[in-house]
């Protein structure tokens, strides 16, 4: 016989913020979670955190970071705390710009200090590690607080793509709108409607399972950020904050065209290490069975490349970055254009 015991209570976060969220006014502060170590024995990480309020409104909760090394989130979000003021804002908005500081001071995907993937732990854990500790908290402290949130995503090192916002196709369909509304506002050169293929321990879940109007974004990558994917963002977060009636005024709208990545036949991954060669530019037009990368093998000459082939015609939304490639990496990822 199966015996099953009830699930114990959560205990409370061992994160303190040192701001309050009912206050009217901005407030630059930290979120302090206590991390005892070798070189800091009664340490602390101390996570930056804006809450700029004025009154009663929607509340946006606005992160980048929480991959460490994909910098336009990070970029528009600090100078969107530096700059907003209370009398500019109906509602409040909750800036995170490093959701995961240690892998963003680490400048890598994920932390150095528990190899926690933050995209990946949802919805962590009070007693758990660094990086479930932080997810915990936005599970159960932030993301209830809020109405609307948009977590800002790039390529990281290892990968660079076209600049996108994305939603999720989701069962409820009144959210799903609501959120491709919002993405629309956004106004990246393309949008995306993104079925999940693996969903599990991602923030974006943890949002949607709320209830909550999720956006998120990739921007690029190889571990950088370029002027214009930063103008993206900054344009695409005030533009988002309009669109809520957070901010006055009505998005600056530009051009997008919507993608699709319906299938795992979207993404290509390399069989052998070697020399990765893109055989086309992101952006750029792909029929199904055009070769789109190839690895070459670096320890003989004489070898033919390994081929990579389109499974579907579309455009080449992300390529890998660095110019070496090993065994399992994702080489090319083809979306499908639908408007
Ligand atoms: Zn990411």
């Amino acid at each position: 016989m199966l015996v099953t015991y009830p699930a114990a209570p959560l205990r409370p976060s061992p994160i303190s913020p040192s701001v309050d969220f009912e206050k009217n006014g901005v407030q630059h502060g930290l979120l302090r979670l206590p991390y005892s170590r070798d070189d800091s024995a009664w340490g602390s990480v101390m996570i930056p955190i804006c809450v700029v309020k004025n009154g009663d409104g929607p509340v946006a909760l606005l992160s980048g970071g929480n991959h460490g090394d994909e910098y336009e989130g990070p970029l528009a979000l600090y100078d969107l705390a530096n700059s907003l003021k209370p009398e500019d804002v109906t509602g409040t908005v909750i800036i995170v710009p490093a959701m995961n500081f240690p892998a963003f001071q680490n400048g890598s995907r994920t932390s150095p200090v528990d190899y926690g993937n933050m995209n990946r732990i949802f919805p962590g854990r009070p007693d758990g590690t660094v990086t479930e500790k932080i997810a915990d908290y936005f599970q159960r402290y932030l993301l209830p607080m809020a109405d609307i949130v948009l977590d800002f995503h790039s390529g990281g090192r290892t990968l660079d793509f076209i600049p996108f916002c994305a939603a999720h196709v989701l069962e409820d369909k009144d959210v799903e709108a609501r959120a491709m509304a919002a993405v629309e506002a956004f106004s990246a050169p393309y949008s995306a409607r993104m079925l999940e293929i693996d969903a599990i321990g991602m923030y974006d879940t943890a949002a949607e399972e709320l209830g909550k109007v999720f956006l998120t974004t990739e921007l690029g990558g190889g571990g950088t950020a370029r002027a214009a994917t930063v103008r993206i963002a900054r344009i695409g977060v005030a533009n988002v904050l309009k669109h809520a009636g957070i901010l006055k005024g009505e998005p600056v709208r530009q051009p997008t065209r919507w993608l699709d990545m319906p299938s795992v036949d979207c993404f290509s991954f390399a069989e052998d290490g070697g020399l990765c060669e893109t055989m086309v530019d992101l952006g750029e037009r792909v029929e199904k069975g055009d070769v789109i990368a190839r690895v070459h093998g670096y320890n003989r000459t004489g070898r033919p490349p390994q081929e990579l082939r389109a499974k579907l015609s579309g455009v080449l939304a992300a390529r890998h970055y660095p110019g070496l490639i090993k065994p399992g990496d994702c080489a090319s990822v083809v979306a499908v254009l639908t408007d």
